[in-house]
């Protein structure tokens, strides 16, 4: 039984990795991190990673124009999101750069999971506005999440006793090393 569980008791969802996520996803809920408006300065995290190292800021990969980042959040191990610097909140405002190197690296993320985590499907896609789900609306993001047949995950490759910030760390130091270079 890993830290988490413990903590809580035992109780909870049936897969050890969901009650190990449950903390960061409460912290969410409870809107910890959250920007206070819709501006580049009103404390938007994808403004703000970017100025972080790669460790700190759960950076995998920088492109020119967009960057991958862990999502804290995850909806499972090792969800990653492409997220183009300029803080622009519509697909329709990328510019013909901020496109193609979205795209392009949209499939390198998948590619890395891949080698990294085995990953034998995924859930890409945008949520456009908060309507739609968007969690912080103001700053376009793509998802990528990868998927296994009932969702085992990277638990068995980094174990099931470290704290949540050491995993993601090690997370990102996979997804980092298994990241196609050009
Ligand atoms: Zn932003």
């Amino acid at each position: 039984m890993c830290e988490v569980e413990e903590e809580r008791g035992g109780a909870g969802a049936p897969d050890s990795f969901q009650r190990l996520w449950t903390p960061h996803r409460m912290a969410y809920i409870k809107g910890e991190g959250k920007p206070t408006g819709a501006g580049p300065e009103d404390g938007c995290p994808f403004c703000e990673i970017p100025k972080m190292d790669d460790v700190e800021g759960l950076i995998v990969a920088r492109g020119d124009v967009v960057f991958v980042v862990l999502n804290l959040y995850p909806y499972n191990s090792g969800h990653l999101m492409v997220v183009p610097y300029r803080h622009i909140a519509d697909y329709t405002e990328l510019d013909p750069a901020e496109t193609a190197e979205l795209a392009e690296f949209t499939k390198r993320s998948l590619t890395a999971l891949r080698k990294a985590s085995g990953a034998q499907g995924f859930n890409v896609g945008l949520n456009l506005g908060g309507v739609a789900g968007a969690g912080i609306a103001a700053h376009l993001h793509q998802h990528i999440v990868p998927r296994w047949g009932g969702d085992t995950n990277f638990m068995p490759v980094i174990g099931h006793t470290k704290v949540l910030p050491q995993l993601l760390r090690d997370t990102r130091q996979l997804l980092a090393d298994a990241w196609p270079k050009g």
